[in-house]
């Protein structure tokens, strides 16, 4: 599906996209923060590679997939067009990529090589298992923590209370650095329900960093999607993860890794 063309619902990539980015710029005002400081995470899992590519060269730089395979996929297609448009002399446009979903233990290593930003670290085993696949790498790895904040037990994510003491651990591995926290709203109860998740979570979050405990550089609050985003900006989020709101109605399915 191209930029100019519309969906089953009438809208066309661009429009869609403006609008988020629109909204965050509002929420963001509302909350008397700037619209730059608040980053859009497109989530591609439902998308096209078409649809990143064009979105790229709308400017979008930051994707996120929560299947380590689909990303790896999509990261090789990605850096195929790239070079292509490199060698017919256009300008290649930059792209960083976002892990956001569970990680399978023997796909950390992969994934390790291919992101940006890991978002769902959520126990010391698999930071662990990041700080020795992470080990060849000249950067550390950059990871949030991924706090079940509305306790649901379907969720992944640490305690709340957990939290600090986890931050804490990761700062003692060379190749894995804390940045920050996300978390995500309960499945039931909508926005009502996402508010005082998003308050507590952005609670923590200040609590950790006034600690000091994961340093300057532990700077990112991670949440939001496309049904409670502008919620999450004026609760504080810095980051936030959004997929329908911006790809329309699902271009692949959504497959569970196997194991
Ligand atoms: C799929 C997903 C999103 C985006 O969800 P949408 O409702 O499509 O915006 C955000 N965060 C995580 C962790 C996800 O798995």
């Amino acid at each position: 599906m191209s930029t100019g063309t519309q969906d089953a619902n009438g809208t066309t990539l661009k429009q869609r996209y403006d609008d988020v980015k629109s909204r965050i710029a509002a929420a963001a005002r509302r909350a008397g923060r700037r619209p730059e400081d608040v980053m859009l995470v497109v989530v591609s899992k439902s998308g096209s590679v078409e649809q990143i590519r064009e979105l790229m060269q709308m400017g979008q730089v930051d994707f996120a997939e929560n299947r380590v395979q689909q990303l790896l996929q999509r990261v090789a297609q990605v850096d195929e067009w790239r070079a292509r448009r490199a060698e017919l002399g256009g300008s290649a446009p930059a792209v960083r990529w976002h892990m956001i979903g569970t990680m399978q233990r023997n796909k950390v290593k992969k994934a390790v090589e291919a992101v940006r930003l890991i978002h769902s670290v959520d126990s010391l085993r698999l930071a662990e298992e990041i700080q020795v696949a992470a080990a060849k790498r000249e950067s550390p790895v950059e990871v949030l923590v991924e706090v079940n904040v509305s306790g649901e037990g379907s969720k992944h994510g640490v305690a709340p209370g957990a939290a600090r003491h986890l931050v804490a651990q990761i700062e003692t591995m060379v190749n894995v650095r804390a940045r920050g926290l996300m978390c995500m709203a309960p499945l039931e109860g909508g926005v009502a329900a996402a508010r005082p998740t998003f308050e507590r979570c952005r609670e923590l979050y200040e609590d950790i960093r006034q600690t000091g405990v994961g340093g300057e550089r532990f700077n990112v609050l991670s949440m939001g999607m496309s049904a409670d985003y502008e919620v999450a900006v004026e609760c504080g989020a810095n980051l936030v993860r959004v997929g329908g709101a911006v790809i329309g109605p699902p271009q692949v399915s959504e497959e569970p890794d196997e194991a």
